[in-house]
């Protein structure tokens, strides 16, 4: 079975997610979308861990071969746990590109069996950030344009 790991903070998960998420499904049987927390501080990020896990399970609902985890260390930590050895990331900018080849350069020294995969974002998501759905909730606005089909922010507690 071909495995692959899409980690992220996930904070939330937006339609840019979603559509990186759709294009690695062509490629992998199983997809882990892993959570990176830190487990040092008692709370991190915007929404918590079961709220970023429930918008990933609404978004998801509909899919086969996806598995949702958490996870507080490196994430080629989580690759060995899990016999995983494919990273996917997905691609904005030029400096996504530059932030992620470093990353990746990293992960492969550390454990040489893996290779990270980069997907090129669509055109039209590729201005879209889980900071930018962050600011537009924060003010107010209607987030649901930038967040994958299935996700409703008001069932969440
Ligand atoms: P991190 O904090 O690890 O960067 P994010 O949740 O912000 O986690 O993003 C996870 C991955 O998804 C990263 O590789 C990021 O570049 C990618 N990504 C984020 N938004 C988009 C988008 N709109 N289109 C394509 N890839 C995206």
């Amino acid at each position: 079975m071909r495995k692959a790991i899409f980690p992220g903070s996930f904070d939330p998960f937006t339609i840019g997610h979603y559509d990186v998420l759709e294009s690695a499904l062509k490629l992998f049987d199983k997809i882990y979308i892993a959570i990176g927390y830190n487990s040092t501080k008692e709370r991190n990020g915007y929404f918590t861990l079961q709220q970023r896990i429930e918008i990933i399970k609404a978004a998801t609902a509909h899919l086969s071969g996806i598995e949702i985890c958490t996870y507080p260390d490196l994430t080629i930590d989580l690759c060995r746990r899990l016999g995983v050895q494919c990273i996917i990331r997905g691609l904005r900018t030029t400096t996504d590109f530059e932030l992620e080849s470093v990353i990746a350069q990293a992960n492969k020294k550390m454990y040489p069996d893996v290779v990270s995969l980069f997907i090129p974002a669509s055109q039209e998501y590729s201005f879209i950030s889980s900071t930018v759905v962050r600011d537009v909730l924060i003010h107010g606005g209607d987030a649901s344009l930038f967040l994958p089909r299935g996700v409703d922010l008001s069932i969440l507690k």
